[in-house]
């Protein structure tokens, strides 16, 4: 492929871009990492997570991408045969699913259809008919990344303290936590499950867990096997500082701490709200785009429609796959592609992360080239609404 001059717009909902301050975090010698100065940086992030994740829970933080903290959840709280509720929400429940039937438990789908909420009343109801406890763990992303929904899970959490019935909630965040509010311990969640390269901006490479005191009490009588991803190993030890099975992803601390410290300085409900602008930017872009028979939004809840990724379905006869693959190789704008049965039918724009209105604007520009350019019928002034919607907030 020639190069493409210029950077690459990096529109896929994670990895996302790295600000130079964390590049220049990691841009230093390995160290010691059983000394103080170590210890320190771990404490800082420790507790910075726990800002952000809103708890006072113990943080479990491995050498993993998101899978490793999927499955440490489940291993921790898990029995052989144990009932999960999972949840429909898209590719990532699909994915999720999957794993927990690896490890050799029962997964029950609460169905529901992908471009829609899950609606929390059915969880209190399956929860209610439940009468023998059967189901142990309740499970939901509340990002869905392959369609661009958001679910509630304050209301979920609701829904099971409503009931009285004592399944644990575990909340995937990976693609929510950082862009949009999670409020873990009010929302009543006790396994909250994060990434490193998404809302946090950092390198692919970190697994988060939250853990409540629920969850935690639950390893002593789970008997999945687990190892590596053992939180009674990992959890804070005597001197105040996170353990480790193995040796610690040093510069990837030193990436976490800087990230940390500019989500802090940004302030959350600051990050919230910027996320929240450049989602709805182009959400007016797609609907102009819409108007003129061309690609619409993918999700049919407005309510719900996600402010860290937007999935947009291209319309009939026109292959989203060839249209990112011309956009890339032509302007060097990276989106996402629709995930398992959406694939071909949907490409997905991330904006999360380390984002600004040109960033945003330029990906939508170049989309709606595109769209010209591949003969996609399509409305004009996608990109006119998005910027009439940032010049008016
Ligand atoms: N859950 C969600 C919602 C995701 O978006 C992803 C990845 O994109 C995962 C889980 C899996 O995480 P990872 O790819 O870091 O293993």
């Amino acid at each position: 492929m020639p190069r493409l001059a210029g950077r690459q717009f990096l529109n896929i909902p994670g990895p996302t871009n790295i600000p130079d301050r964390i590049l220049q975090a990691m841009h230093r010698p390995a160290l010691d990492f059983m000394t103080p100065e170590f210890f320190d940086i771990q404490i800082e992030c420790r507790d910075n997570l726990k800002k952000v994740m809103k708890t006072t829970g113990e943080v479990m933080i491995y050498a993993s991408s998101g899978h490793g903290s999927w499955e440490a959840a489940m291993t921790n709280i898990c029995s052989p045969g144990d009932t999960v509720l999972m949840c429909e929400t898209g590719r990532f429940s699909e994915s999720w699913a999957e794993m927990c039937r690896a490890f050799g438990l029962k997964v029950e789908t609460l169905e529901n259809p992908w471009d829609r909420a899950v609606d929390p009343n059915r969880v209190e109801d399956r929860l209610r008919a439940d009468t023998a406890g059967t189901i142990k763990v309740v499970a939901i992303v509340h990002n869905e990344t392959s369609t661009g929904m958001t679910h509630d899970i304050a209301g979920i959490g609701a829904a099971i303290r409503a009931t009285g019935h004592p399944a644990l909630l575990i909340s995937d965040t990976i693609s929510s936590l950082a862009s949009m509010d999670f409020r873990m311990d009010e929302w009543g969640v006790d396994v909250a499950v994060a990434g490193s390269q998404k809302g946090l901006m950092l390198p692919v490479g970190l697994g988060i867990s939250a853990v409540s005191e629920k969850a935690l009490a639950m390893t002593k009588t789970a008997t999945l096997p687990r190892k590596y991803y053992d939180w009674n190993e990992l959890k804070t030890g005597e001197n105040g500082t996170l353990r480790f099975a193995g040796t610690a992803p040093s510069h990837l601390f030193f990436a976490m701490r800087e990230g940390l410290r500019i989500l802090l300085e940004e302030g959350m409900d600051a990050v919230f709200a910027r996320h929240a602008r450049l989602a709805e930017a182009t959400r007016r872009a797609v609907r102009a785009w819409g108007r003129g028979n061309g690609p619409t939004l993918f999700g049919r809840d407005d309510h719900a429609l996600s402010n860290s990724v937007t999935a947009v379905s291209m319309p009939d006869g026109f292959d989203a796959n060839v249209f990112r693959g011309k956009l890339l190789s032509e302007t060097n704008v990276a989106l996402g592609g629709g995930l398992s049965k959406l694939n071909g039918k949907v490409f997905r724009i991330g904006h999360l992360g380390d984002l600004n209105e040109p960033m945003i604007l330029g990906c939508l520009a170049s989309v709606e080239l595109q769209l010209k350019r591949q003969g996609i019928p399509h409305g004009v002034g996608g990109v006119d609404a998005a910027v009439e919607y940032l010049a008016g907030t």
